[in-house]
């Protein structure tokens, strides 16, 4: 099965397992180094299935880059699907890494991503099945180490009174989206690193080999790294409650002063000479991603008032084109895939998106290569690129209005008016596509029962665009598919303060929707789904939740939950459990409007917008419905300047100087070009009308004339 010396589990269990490939790590491109020439062994984990952990991008970017460094072997580990998981914990086979199957308790450091806040019952396997104490506190003690997959049953304890040395066990290191409110799973983690991995790992790798040579202790070396900007050791920080449970004060405990009171993002200056993946890794069973990834872009410029990576990853920041040309051919070269996928968290908004798709297809599409472009917004260019490099029969477009009504698509700040997507949709249509997917969330801050209703409105207005093609001119039957999630509010967004419903008021709002779509006269081509309720509450929980929230987290993992993203895993009922055991009130998370005065969980992280621009914008949208324009219109001062690079600044004479606030003036254009933009928009539609009628007229008149003459004829 592996042409290695040796595998983890042996053939008996490989036999027995479901997908063993997942398991054996001998993927093309995958990096083997000598372990005894190496100072530092990295195990790179994915606190999820192989197949998901496989295709994200963020991983192969570090595995590069660490494994660049000489001294530094990283390794991958995928959280054990159940039926391995099972067989584990009842053999007690340790957790490892897939490049050498060692176990991952022999590693240096243990690092987790994590990109969705679901999986922290799998961060808590990852520890568990590594034998590793589940609290980083029990870390720092010798002889720590526990039987491998005991955590859920039991707690032994084994620790000896002395301190722990550095290199005993691996350094547990979070990091990715989640970890910018690291607080619900402080207590598993020794440290997070909170901004883009490219910047101070290098530091922090450096300071380790310093640290293990001089003989440190765990602790010496956790007080040293938390010194490091960027990096964040909760253990060395309080939280301090209030008599209504909220924060009261948050920092360094008092005897560590020098430590920082903030958390400061790193984020990559010049993103065209960031370190980018050397050579991919090519699975050998089918992954979610299965493709060759260029990253164009990084942040955007866009800000959706609901969404964290808009506010996260600010400033926007593009690579050069002529870097990703160059990308493009070597990766696809050392990978030997036949599909390239341009990422970004909003394509259409890369300055030379023109540029880069031509040349991809000249170069590379008569060669069989598959363009994959997600993330456009539906404009002429767009459609126009895709019609190229997609099937038009077979594939469906995607729009994210995100809010059935324009009043509440300017609260949320989508950017997005009604002209906007029927135009999009009905030159779509026109151009021969006849499928359209749109996404919308429920539960916004104002949204009302007409708002909701206005998402079946919409889907019948696009219909109308369809149906008013004349038949001969149609593609088929036209079929829509409405999906609605439920809004979760996230940290560092200026809907952080927003309230939450309970599941069955969210059932409720997508009763409404269902039943308006029954009503709508094109219903038979509108096809509605929603997503889970419950899971979103949780998702909720976690994603404002304080360092309390960990042993309802902990409660539940022993009571068994794991894999709580995927449906046939996951079960309510452990988490009721488990909240009543550790007694959480669910409603103090969800169901409460934040103070705009209260200090939040994640305050300590300065993510370079600041506070007063995020609470500007709730009230733009909660007080005015008003809309703010993205980062390419006008600088709005949000804080991200301050790293001194990207959208931030314009090039005038070969200068690099700061952006500038144009509000009023920006305000009073956009009026103007809203206004213009409908009048054209109706003034097309009429004419479209006007003058598929007159061909309809004169169709009817010559039939008539063509009966009349055939009459005459008889007559004679
Ligand atoms: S366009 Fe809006 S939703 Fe999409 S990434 Fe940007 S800010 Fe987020
Ligand atoms: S400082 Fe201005 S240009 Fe820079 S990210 Fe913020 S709003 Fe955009």
């Amino acid at each position: 099965m592996s042409n290695r010396e040796k595998t983890a589990l042996p053939e008996d269990i490989l036999l027995k397992i479901e997908k063993p490939e997942r398991y054996l790590g001998n993927e093309l491109n995958t990096v083997r180094k000598d372990k005894s020439k190496v100072d530092i062994r990295f195990a790179m984990a994915f606190p999820d299935v192989y197949e998901i952990g496989m295709s994200h991008l963020g991983i192969q970017i570090l595995y590069s880059m660490f494994n660049r460094r000489g001294d530094t072997w990283c390794e991958r580990v995928y959280s054990p699907w159940a039926d391995l998981d099972r067989i584990m914990r009842e053999k007690h086979i340790p957790l490892f890494a897939l490049e050498s199957q060692d176990p991952v308790r022999e590693f240096d450091f243990l690092g987790i991503t994590l990109q969705y806040e679901l999986c922290y019952t799998n961060v808590l396997q990852l520890l568990d099945l590594s034998g590793l104490p589940l609290h980083a506190a029990d870390r720092l003690k010798k002889n720590a180490e526990r039987v491998p997959g005991t955590g859920m049953t039991a707690d032994a304890e084994q620790a000896s009174g002395e301190d722990a040395l550095l290199g005993e066990l691996p350094i547990v290191i979070g990091g990715g989206p989640c970890a910018y409110n690291p607080e619900p799973i402080a207590d598993f983690f020794d440290m997070f690193y909170i901004g883009e991995g490219e910047t101070v790992y290098d530091q922090l790798l450096d300071l380790y080999i310093e640290c293990k040579k001089a003989g440190t202790t765990r602790k010496e070396f956790l007080l040293k790294a938390a010194g490091i900007e960027g990096i964040y050791v909760p253990m060395f920080y309080s939280p301090a409650y209030q008599k209504d449970g909220t924060l009261r004060s948050f920092g360094p405990d008092p005897q560590y002063p020098e430590l920082p009171k903030r958390i400061r993002k790193q984020a990559v200056k010049d993103f065209s000479t960031a370190p980018y993946i050397d050579r991919p890794l090519v699975p050998y069973m089918r992954v979610t991603q299965d493709r060759v990834v260029l990253e164009i872009m990084r942040g955007c410029i866009r800000g959706c008032r609901f969404c964290q990576a808009g506010m996260i990853y600010r400033p926007n920041r593009v690579k050069n084109v002529e870097v990703l040309k160059k990308q493009a051919e070597h990766l696809l070269k050392v990978s030997g895939q036949d599909e390239i996928t341009l990422s970004s968290l909003s394509s259409s908004d890369y300055p030379c998106l023109q540029e880069l798709v031509t040349y991809l297809i000249d170069e590379f599409g008569k060669k069989q290569v598959n363009i994959a472009l997600p993330s456009l917004r539906i404009d002429a260019f767009s459609l126009d690129v895709m019609s190229k490099v997609q099937d038009v029969n077979k594939s469906s477009l995607t729009f994210a209005p995100e809010a059935g009504s324009q009043r509440l698509r300017d609260v949320i700040n989508k950017g997005l008016t009604e002209e906007d997507i029927l135009h999009g949709a009905g030159e779509a249509f026109r151009g021969g596509w006849n499928k359209v997917k749109l996404y919308f969330m429920l539960g916004q801050p104002t949204e009302n029962e007409e708002d909701r209703k206005d998402i079946a409105h919409l889907a019948q207005k696009i219909a109308d665009e369809y149906y008013e093609i004349p038949k001969e001119k149609r593609n088929g039957k036209c079929m829509i598919t409405i999906s609605t999630s439920f809004f979760v509010p996230k940290p560092f967004t200026p809907f952080q303060w927003a309230v939450m419903y309970d599941p069955e008021d969210y059932l409720d709002f997508a009763a409404t929707v269902s039943r308006e779509v029954r009503e709508m006269k094109n219903s038979r081509s509108i096809r509605y789904n929603w997503h889970e309720a419950y899971v979103t509450v949780l998702e909720g929980l976690f994603a404002r939740g304080d360092r309390r929230v960990a042993k309802t987290i902990e409660s539940a993992y022993r009571h068994g939950a794991i894999f709580d993203a995927w449906t046939e895993y996951w079960d309510w009922n452990k988490w009721l459990s488990a909240m009543s055991e550790t007694g959480l009130d669910l409603a103090f998370y969800t169901k409460r409007q934040r103070a705009e005065d209260e200090l939040l969980p994640w305050d300590f992280i300065d993510c370079g917008v600041t506070k007063k621009f995020l609470l500007d914008e709730w009230h733009r949208a909660t007080i005015d419905g008003t809309v703010t324009p993205n980062c390419k219109e006008n600088c709005n001062a949000c804080g991200a300047m301050k790293y001194g690079c990207g959208i931030c600044y314009d090039l005038v004479d070969g200068e690099k100087v700061p952006r500038k606030n144009h509000y009023r003036e920006w305000a009073e254009k956009q009026a103007v070009v809203n206004a213009e933009k409908k009048a054209k928009f109706e003034a097309e539609k009429a004419a479209r009308i006007a003058a598929q009628e007159a061909a309809r007229e004169a169709a009817r008149a010559a039939a008539e004339a063509a009966k009349a003459a055939e009459g005459e004829e008889g007559l004679s």
